[in-house]
């Protein structure tokens, strides 16, 4: 075992770099806490993260009843002002692909803290964690997002943001994940929103729905218009004139909202 201010990873098995692993654990965190919830100074946590490391995918699979191709997950107890119980458990077979599954499932356990009375919706816990993984992963979820937009087959915004479980269909639960790290980045990106604007955002959205919510942030701008500014974002990210009219039209609704 090895041990610092938030996390304990637990290991069987080969000896690992335990002590690397809790440094990147440490520094992944704090990333995220600061990204997201604005949080600059370094909270200690309690109860800690305990992190449990498995020597191949049979011995993940059979530990912990998942799958072995889920490569990790996170196992988090929250509820009543507070988070109870803290657990990442990964597969230490393949350090590439556990880089991505820790920064993916360290958001989860990063927004949580944030999150502690009402859970935060599938859409958000899920796009903001694709968007936290390394950028070719996010790059292939953007080329079937730009497909599926393509054959206008992309779930409306106001469902999407309903959804409360991830679709059991392994290409429509992908579609999910893009379409929900599609949402969180054009957020980012294109309206230009900070960390905590969006999960604000989110959480007006969980109480109010996504239209009233968007309402608010941008009382000029109706449902309809954002929606078919993200989609033509989906089919053209790049596309300059239109960031540079959408930078006008949210000067414009700032003005309007002081
Ligand atoms: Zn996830």
């Amino acid at each position: 075992m090895a041990e610092s201010e938030r996390f304990r990873i637990h290991y069987v098995g080969k000896s690992i770099k335990a002590a690397e692993l809790v440094t990147v654990c440490e520094r992944t965190c704090q990333d995220l806490r600061e990204l997201w919830l604005g949080a600059t100074e370094v909270a200690r946590w309690t109860p800690k993260c305990d992190v449990y490391l498995y020597p191949s995918g049979s011995e993940f699979e059979r530990r912990t009843r998942v799958p072995a191709a889920a490569w990790g997950f996170a196992d988090l107890a929250v509820g009543d002002g507070r988070v109870w119980s803290r657990a990442l458990h990964m597969r230490n077979d393949d350090s590439k692909r556990q880089a991505r599954v820790l920064v993916h499932e360290m958001t989860h356990v990063v927004l949580a803290e944030h999150f502690v009375n009402e859970p935060i919706p599938r859409w958000a816990d899920e796009g903001i964690a694709v968007l936290s993984e390394p950028p070719e992963r996010r790059e292939s979820l953007m080329e079937l997002l730009a497909d599926e937009a393509a054959k206008r087959r992309l779930m409306p915004i106001k469902d999407l943001t309903r959804l409360s479980e991830i679709p059991r269909d392994p290409r429509q639960s992908e579609i999910f994940y893009a379409q929900s790290g599609a949402l969180v980045d054009y957020l980012v990106k294109r309206k230009k929103m900070s960390g905590t604007e969006v999960l604000k955002l989110v959480e007006d959205s969980r109480k109010r729905g996504w239209d009233t919510a968007l309402k608010k942030q941008y009382p000029k701008l109706t449902a309809t218009a954002f929606e078919t500014g993200w989609r033509d974002w989906v089919l053209k990210p790049d596309d300059e004139k239109a960031a540079a009219k959408e930078a006008d039209d949210s000067q414009v609704e700032e003005l309007a909202s002081d």
